[in-house]
């Protein structure tokens, strides 16, 4: 694959600026938002945003069934903040009625910090990124409070919440990278892009 075609859910959320994190990691960034083009890209970020509303929007657009069955065949996704929400497996908190693509083994717990005001930034040790830290960003995060033994932990807070998952070649973060350049997470998702 020499320039692979990364799409980013759009149907809500801070879309344009994993655009930008792509197109600058040398990839063919396109926006998702039908089934013709879910079926063009070979793997996929959900960005953050509001993940009840992703949700029903994925439905209302005819996306949802055809995103589980693209992650059931293992194309690679990387969900941040909200998109970790839809990647789980399952969720605590959630609104009424709220479903989740899923494919992560882990129950994630939806605004586990609290509310906006309760936002926050910290360095964390990603050890599976090398040894310079990650800044990251958090804002009315999630965090996971269980996971299956397939899931392995990228990131943990002080308190031992884990922030940062992957599982085969699915990764989620709690955080937003993409909004303080820290590129690494994506480069990942490029790797398990070309690797697939
Ligand atoms: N709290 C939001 C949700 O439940 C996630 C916030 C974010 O993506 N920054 O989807």
């Amino acid at each position: 694959m020499a320039r692979p075609r990364a799409g980013v859910l759009a149907l809500q959320g801070d879309v344009r600026e994993h655009l930008r994190v792509l197109t600058l990691l040398g990839a063919e960034a396109v926006p998702v938002r039908t089934p013709a083009e879910l079926a063009s890209v070979d793997g996929l970020v959900v960005p953050g945003g509001e993940s009840s509303v992703i949700d029903k929007l994925s439905r209302a657009f005819g996306l949802f069934q055809p995103l589980r069955e693209r992650i059931a065949e293992r194309m690679p996704v990387y969900g941040t903040c909200a998109g970790l929400i839809l990647l789980a497996d399952r969720i605590t908190d959630g609104a009424p009625g709220q479903q989740t693509f899923g494919g992560i083994d882990v129950t994630v717990q939806r605004n586990a910090f609290g509310g906006q005001v309760d936002s926050f930034e910290t360095d964390l040790d990603v050890p599976a990124l090398g040894d310079r830290p990650v800044h990251a960003v958090f804002i009315r995060a999630p965090r996971v409070t269980q996971a299956g033994p397939g899931v392995e932990p990228l990131a943990t807070l002080e308190d031992g919440s884990v922030v940062a998952v992957r599982q085969g070649t699915l990764l989620g973060t709690a955080f937003h990278p993409e909004m303080t350049g820290e590129h690494r997470f994506h480069a990942l998702l490029l790797e398990l892009m070309r690797a697939a």
